[in-house]
């Protein structure tokens, strides 16, 4: 067989297109390979139309490696003069018109892009930063354009930090496909509003749940672009513990300190303890913490809170759900602790959102376990240039989007 013929069976290309020679250079472990229109009818890449032919331009495409050299296509593509379109080059079956590799080649970098980063995968594949770069934006936007059809019912609101700092990112992830839809800027109102101005009335009016913090930018856009906003929008079982959390955790350093000064003993080290859930608890720890609890502390008291608000998200009506947090409300209202008393306020301000997650039965742990999936884009890029970049890197690794040029299966 001739090399050009084997090279047309291994680049697979067929007529009009054929394979006229074949260079091999040894030094530069690099093959040639020279492609040329067999003539025939030319036609308009934007329109399809028949179109007379105009004139021929150079180009050249990287392709998947023959025989452990570096492979090239150069081919002569005419251009055509289109009525409508102006001076058109052709499109060739091989690549995605303006790109510089072959479609088989862009799809081995998006598969090695899935498991290493930028700059390993340029190194292995000597390719420059920009170029892997390149690639790797290109098939973003290819699947995000290709995404039309999404019919989102359980939405997860939760920010990320990009930077140490204050310097926040939005994103929207669907609860139900486990990917993310939306990845903006800052956490303000149009942070998240721009995401709803990106969906039909039809997309809008399907979405059942949108769970959140109790942030008022997320809750102010999901009020304007939704409508029935406040049985929709959900406060969940994760934040409310949060802020549980933390005002245990305030009460704890108070009484610390307060015992401090009188000389008596401490619960020290014993932070972790009163945030953890007890049934995590193995025999030794379970007695040791029986034994602090019952020095009836104050930390006691409001670890005895934290505790009673786990067991208030298994309610199916509303009435009850409703008396069960009230009762937790004026608990805490009585308690005499401050940290609680100021925590009922922000709860009580959010019940009809709590109610809401108890009774749609919707929780953040998707959006948390996203949370940390990001965190390892972020680790594997070793930070990023901007904040477009970690951007797209998130729809890259986490979007579900289909990021082969087109002809090519995933
Ligand atoms: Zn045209």
């Amino acid at each position: 067989m001739r090399d050009t013929q084997l090279y047309s069976q291994i680049l697979g290309i067929a007529k009009p297109w054929k394979v006229t020679g074949v260079q091999v250079s040894l030094v530069d472990d690099e093959v040639e390979v020279a492609v040329a229109h067999g003539g025939g009818q030319l036609v308009c890449r934007q329109c399809g139309k028949p179109c007379p032919g105009y004139d021929k331009r150079v180009r050249r495409w990287r392709h998947l490696d023959t025989c452990q050299l570096k492979t090239v296509l150069e081919a002569d593509v005419p251009r055509v003069q289109c009525p409508e379109h102006g001076v058109v080059t052709i499109r060739v079956p091989w690549a995605e018109p303006g790109s510089g590799f072959t479609a088989l080649f862009e799809a081995l970098v998006i598969n090695w892009l899935k498991v290493a980063s930028i700059s390993a995968v340029a190194d292995r594949l000597r390719l420059s930063w920009n170029a892997v770069d390149g690639i790797l934006q290109r098939a973003v936007k290819r699947g995000l354009s290709r995404r039309a059809g999404l019919a989102p019912r359980k939405l997860s609101v939760d920010e990320t930090a990009y930077r140490k700092g204050h310097d926040y990112i939005t994103v929207v992830t669907d609860q139900e496909q486990g990917v993310v839809l939306h990845v903006a800027e800052n956490r303000e109102t149009h942070s998240l509003g721009e995401f709803y101005e990106l969906l039909s009335e039809a997309q809008k009016s399907g979405i059942e749940s949108v769970c959140m913090d109790m942030w008022p930018a997320y809750i102010r856009a999901t009020r304007d672009a939704l409508a029935d906003a406040d049985h929709r929008i959900a406060f969940d079982r994760f934040h409310v513990a949060q802020y549980l959390g933390k005002a245990v955790d305030q009460v704890r350093r108070q009484e610390h300190r307060r015992l401090l000064g009188q000389g008596r003993c401490a619960p020290e080290g014993s932070k972790y303890q009163w945030l953890r859930n007890r049934s995590t608890m193995d025999w030794h720890q379970q007695r040791g913490f029986t034994a602090l609890r019952k020095a009836s502390l104050k930390t006691a008291r409001a670890w005895a809170i934290k505790e009673f608000a786990t067991r208030l998200w298994g309610y199916q009506s509303r009435t009850w759900a409703h008396k069960g947090w009230q009762r937790l409300l004026n608990w805490m209202a009585r308690s005499r602790l401050k940290p609680m008393q100021q925590t009922a306020k922000t709860l009580k301000k959010h019940l009809w959102g709590i109610l809401n997650a108890v009774l749609l039965g919707v929780d953040n742990s998707h959006a948390e376990s996203m949370n940390s999936r990001i965190k390892t884009v972020k680790v594997r890029a070793r930070g990023f240039r901007n904040k477009q970049r970690f951007r797209n890197a998130i729809y890259f690794h986490l979007g579900g989007l289909q990021l082969y040029p087109d002809g090519i299966k995933g």
